[in-house]
């Protein structure tokens, strides 16, 4: 498979490397996602068995929740992935890749939970919580 992607953190501690098609891009308002971001999450997911990391003891897990742990890199504190325990996918962060990206914007979710500083009017769907079918970041 040649469909793939890289990325990294900002300082390059963390590298990472995709193949396959990706997910469209979920924004996530929710509280933990907007405390650990500083705005709010944007990810895409891919199976964990196509993602390649290295440097990968750089990367700090914070465990956010009873089910999922967020990984940033220890060394410039990029948030890049969040990761659910029962799930054999990882979040990835949109905008740890490299351009070209080509990830397409999906939705919206736990739009209920958003700062109460910006609207949300890109037209893409809004989910009060999570979405039906995607177990995405969020609690
Ligand atoms: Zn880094
Ligand atoms: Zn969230």
């Amino acid at each position: 498979m040649n469909d793939t992607r890289t990325g990294s953190c900002s300082c390059g501690a963390v590298h990472f490397t995709t193949s396959g098609p990706l997910r469209g891009v979920i924004y996530c308002h929710c509280k933990q996602c907007r405390k650990q971001s500083g705005h709010f999450f944007a990810a895409t997911n891919v199976p964990d068995d196509r993602i390649m990391i290295e440097g990968a003891s750089n990367i700090t897990w914070y465990r956010g929740s009873d089910t999922a742990r967020r990984g940033f890199c220890s060394v410039c504190g990029s948030v890049l992935f969040w990761k659910h325990d029962e799930l054999d996918t990882i979040s990835v962060m949109a905008g740890a890749f490299d351009a070209p990206s080509r990830l397409e914007a999906h939705s919206h979710i736990f739009v209920a939970d958003k700062g109460d500083y910006y609207e949300i009017d890109d037209g893409l769907p809004q989910f009060s919580k999570s979405t039906p079918t995607i177990k995405v970041a969020g609690n």
